[in-house]
């Protein structure tokens, strides 16, 4: 049997195990991670990739006008200039800018909505040929208002993540990986086993539960049903066609959430889709397919009229979100979710936005408690195999 000690070992290969890989590894800590499906995570990969600033989460919490603590936005910025947290140079900017649109007859609830955030220049309103070409069009009668939000292509950050790092990233299956625990919810040890090959023992001195929503069966692994988890399913709609304009934008409708949000995202055959959220995911979890994508093409003739879609393909994915239990997600919107249990950290990052804080939690925590880097990485791969890098949905389903 082979036997490794290492300073952590993180389940889970989104965004919140891979941010951590990296902030870990520069702090100089010694680190495995674990995957057991594909590297890029599951909500990660298909996530719209705007990096919320003042909204954070969306618009529903400008309505209850939550300050900021955080520029996540100019956090981010920093990474992917090379200046920040972490070194992101790498990684593809789709959007530099997020827009809001406001049918004419919400037009007034739009200025009073933006009201604060107008004077302090988190948003401004923009016309003419400034506006997204989507929006340019003398049938659009509405505001157009741009936000600090960018957008990201998740793809290129999954790459810039591992980039560095392949070496202390291994494929496990959940039959052949086993937490070893203590009666105090410690990880004393995770005992992994394959087919032909020498069964390997790593004991960690600290472990990051990563796994998003695998993360319910980590914690029964550790001999805990809480903090609980929960599961907001959204029924996210694709469509392609050649000459799509870009956009980058919600529509705010009269609800508290934006009536219709759309990203624009290359494509592996050099293509563009359209990925449409907002009030349609949300509140589409109940319809099927067929009934969401009539409810898209109906939302889009209505908002869009001469945005040209005919002959367009569509599809629809429905993905669970996944955030602590109860409104704190909700109520405390800047913050990811971070607790120490024993040796062990859970995670849940609530919005890939929150990334940077996720890491900046995680490593005051080890700075409080006194912890330091013990062992040394690894010098002799583990026999275990790399994690096959996922793809988004809409490079699998438009195929
Ligand atoms: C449709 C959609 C759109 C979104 N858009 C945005 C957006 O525009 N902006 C934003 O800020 N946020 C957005 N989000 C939220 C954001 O995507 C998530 O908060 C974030 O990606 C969660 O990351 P994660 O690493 O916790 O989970 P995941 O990305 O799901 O990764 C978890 C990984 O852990 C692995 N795993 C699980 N259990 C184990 C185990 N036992 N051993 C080893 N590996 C394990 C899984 O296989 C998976 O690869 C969106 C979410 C959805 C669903």
């Amino acid at each position: 049997m082979r036997t490794i000690k290492t300073d952590f070992l993180i389940f889970g290969g989104g965004i919140a195990g891979l941010w951590l890989l990296n902030r870990l590894r520069a702090a100089g800590f010694s680190v495995l991670l674990l995957e057991q499906d594909r590297l890029g995570g599951h909500e990660t990969l298909n996530a719209n990739g705007i990096i919320h600033g003042g909204l954070k989460f969306g618009l529903a919490a400008m309505l209850r006008d939550i300050e900021d603590l955080d520029d996540m936005p100019a956090l981010w910025r920093a990474c992917i200039a090379g200046t920040g947290d972490l070194d992101l140079s790498g990684v593809r900017v789709l959007a530099e800018h997020q827009y809001i649109w406001s049918e004419a007859n919400l037009a007034a609830r739009a200025t009073t909505f933006f009201a604060s955030r107008l004077i302090t220049g988190q948003v401004r309103p923009v016309d003419g040929a400034d506006r997204p070409a989507a929006l340019h069009n003398p049938g659009f009668e509405g505001r157009v208002y741009r936000l600090s939000d960018l957008v990201i292509d998740i793809p290129s950050l999954v790459s810039s993540l591992i980039s560095k790092h392949k070496s202390c990233i291994y494929k496990v299956s959940p039959q052949n990986c086993h937490l070893e625990t203590d009666d105090r919810h410690n990880t004393t040890a995770v005992f992994i086993t394959a087919a032909g090959l020498e069964p390997i023992r790593i004991h960690p001195t600290n472990v990051v539960l990563a796994g998003g929503q695998g993360n319910a069966a980590l914690l029964e692994d550790i001999g805990l049903r809480e903090p609980a988890m929960e599961r907001r399913t959204v029924h996210m709609v694709m469509l392609k066609r050649p000459n799509l304009p870009m956009l980058h934008a919600h529509c705010l409708g009269a609800s508290r959430n934006p009536r219709l949000t759309i990203t624009a995202h290359p494509t592996r055959d050099g293509e563009m889709i359209w990925y449409l959220g907002g009030e349609l995911a949300d509140e589409g979890a109940g319809r099927d397919e067929r009934m969401q994508i009539e409810k898209a093409q109906r939302e889009l003739k209505e908002l869009l009229p001469w945005v040209d879609i005919r002959g367009a393909r569509f599809k629809t994915l429905k993905i669970d979100r996944i955030l602590p239990a109860g409104d704190r997600g909700l109520l405390r919107p800047d913050n990811a979710y971070v607790q120490a249990i024993g040796n062990n950290i859970l995670t849940w990052p609530c919005k890939l936005t929150l990334a940077p804080n996720l890491g900046r939690q995680v490593l005051a925590h080890l700075e409080k408690e006194g912890i330091k880097p013990e062992h040394e990485q690894p010098a002799e791969a583990l026999p275990l195999l790399f994690p096959e890098i996922g793809q988004p949905i809409w490079d699998i389903l438009f195929t």
